[in-house]
C-alpha cells in the first residue's frame, strides 16, 4: 500500500478517490472518521489520507490526479456585477461592458 496524499477535506479526497476507482485503481481513505468526529484538527498527521492499495499504480494515480486538478483550476464562470453577463473564468474583465471581475467572488484555488 502507498499513501498518495493528505487533504483537510474528506469531500475533496472522496472526489479524487472516485477518479481513481473509475480508472480501476484500488484505493481508500484513511482517518476519514477521525476528522469528522473531532472537527477542527491542527495537526497535519490527522488529516484524512488517500491511499492506493497497489504501490505499482502510483505513477498512474499521480498522473490522473494531476490532470484532475489542472481541469478544476480555472474555476466557475462569474457573473458581471454591472450588466449581469456570465463570463468564462479565464477572463478577468466583462467582454460586454468592461467591468472588472469582483475579486471577492473568485473561487478558492484548488490545492
Ligand atoms: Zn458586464
Amino acid at each position: 500500500m502507498q499513501r498518495l496524499l493528505s487533504h483537510q477535506s474528506v469531500t475533496h479526497l472522496g472526489y479524487l478517490r472516485g477518479i481513481l476507482e473509475a480508472a480501476g485503481i484500488g484505493c481508500f481513505i484513511k482517518n476519514e472518521r477521525l476528522s469528522g468526529a473531532l472537527g477542527e484538527i491542527p495537526f497535519l498527521e490527522c488529516w484524512p489520507e488517500l491511499w492506493i492499495i497497489d504501490a505499482g499504480d502510483l505513477a498512474q494515480a499521480e498522473r490522473l490526479l494531476g490532470a484532475a486538478q489542472t481541469e478544476a483550476a480555472p474555476g466557475e464562470p462569474w457573473q458581471c456585477s454591472s450588466c449581469g453577463e456570465m463570463i468564462e473564468s479565464q477572463f478577468v474583465t466583462c467582454w460586454q461592458c468592461g467591468t472588472d471581475e469582483p475579486a471577492a467572488d473568485r473561487p478558492h484555488p484548488a490545492t
